[in-house]
């Protein structure tokens, strides 16, 4: 039985929420904020002491290039770990708190998304990626709960 498009949306959305989850972009900005931090470092401490202790060449604006390259750096790397610590907030979850009880276990846990399905289709790999169907996804929060619904916007062209 091939899947409705609200199934294919639902999926979608389940498979986004458990990738927020995982934690998978906290450890990406994490990794590089770790990355201008240490670029910081290597132009503020390493590169500019070097060019600075050559005394004969004039390299004043250059030796200035670093410091303000090295601050950005480091500032670079501050804003990424403080919107990592925003991303793994957990009020910054996958979707928008919608209004009103879930049907299934009655909490106020509904979160909506919009969610646009891109994929292959069945057995037809040669058409090429299928322009899939979008709609808005609901789902509910609370641990076990399986409630999910989906209101396609525009379906799949087929
Ligand atoms: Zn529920």
């Amino acid at each position: 039985m091939p899947k409705t498009d609200e199934d294919l949306l639902i999926d979608d959305a389940i498979s986004q929420r458990k990738s927020h989850k995982r934690g998978y972009n906290l450890f990406a900005t994490l990794s590089l904020a770790a990355i201008f931090a240490a670029a910081g470092w290597f132009l503020l401490f390493w590169l500019r002491p070097l060019i600075k202790s050559v005394w004969f060449l004039p390299l004043g604006t250059v030796t200035t290039g670093l410091l303000v390259a090295g601050v950005a750096a480091f500032a670079i790397a501050g804003l990424l770990v403080v919107g990592a610590l925003f991303v793994a907030n957990p009020f910054a979850r996958w979707g928008d708190g919608v209004p009103g009880t879930c049907p299934l276990c009655g909490k106020r846990s509904l979160r909506q998304e919009k969610v646009e399905h891109a994929g292959w289709e069945d057995g037809h790999p040669e058409a090429g990626i299928k322009k899939g169907p979008r709609g808005l996804v609901t789902l509910c929060e609370t641990p076990g709960c399986q409630y999910a619904a989906a209101t396609v916007t525009t379906p799949s062209s087929s």
